[in-house]
């Protein structure tokens, strides 16, 4: 049964009620709605605990999509207690996992920007992101990170505009991946924009994101590795460079 995604129109959502709309063969629950975020697009589904009625806990290790991109599916710890179906609870996020999670991922939204060139895969994660980019050119890894700190520290603002799969497909321009397929098959798509009027980057992305600049705090190019001829990929990490010397 499709789940509603409150995480899709609210990034700060952390807790939510839901009703329990089936418990699976291999244990995965699907609730009516959920502010749990489903692996996609590089960025690591939620983890977290669902609150019974009665105040017992069930937690949740993995939410990823089932066979199509609006069923949601997630996974309890093993050895938990599952809910039956018609049951509402309330879900909650592990909210400092998630923010970090989105602090990265916009983070990887300003390397794109600061490296415009075509990417080829990027992964997000709790202590350091990945991106790779299909580029020749050998770039200083401090530059990158001063040029980054700019645009963190200009405070820009965050926003989402909606455009249907079907304009999305007409402008094939403001697709900056290579090979990540845009998160279509929802009939909207959403464009992650930065700055005011999208000056800074428009993008396409089903991700969560902060919704300014600053809050992706200080962060830095630890690494960046030649993959191939034309492939290089960037590690990026919080924190100052000179706090991890
Ligand atoms: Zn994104």
């Amino acid at each position: 049964m499709p789940t509603t995604a409150l995480y899709r129109d609210d990034f700060y959502l952390s807790t939510c009620e839901a009703v329990v709309t089936a418990v699976n063969e291999d244990g995965s629950i699907e609730f009516d709605r959920t502010c749990f975020y489903a692996t996609s697009g590089g960025q690591p589904g939620d983890t977290g605990f669902l609150e019974r009625a009665d105040g017992s806990r069930i937690t949740l290790d993995v939410t990823r999509h089932g066979a199509t991109k609006d069923i949601i599916l997630h996974m309890p710890a093993e050895g938990q207690d599952l809910p039956t179906a018609g049951e509402t609870i309330v879900m909650h996020v592990d909210w400092p996992r998630r923010y970090k999670l989105m602090r990265m991922h916009t983070a990887c939204h300003l390397l794109s920007v600061v490296c415009p060139f075509p990417i080829t895969g990027a992964s997000v994660g709790e202590d350091e992101s990945r991106v790779d980019f299909d580029m020749t050119e050998t770039i200083d890894r401090d530059a990158v990170t001063k040029e980054l700190m700019r645009l963190v520290s200009e405070n820009h603002p965050i926003f989402v505009q909606w455009i249907t799969d079907d304009e999305l497909v007409a402008n094939p321009g403001i697709v900056k991946s290579k090979n990540v397929r845009p998160p279509v098959g929802m009939g909207r798509v959403s464009l992650v924009c930065i700055g005011e009027d999208s000056a800074v980057d428009s993008q396409p992305c089903g991700g969560t994101h902060v919704s300014e600049t600053q809050e992706v705090g200080a962060i830095h190019i630890a690494k960046i590795e030649k993959k191939g001829k034309e492939n290089r990929r960037f590690r990026i990490r919080f924190g100052t460079p000179d706090a991890l010397a």
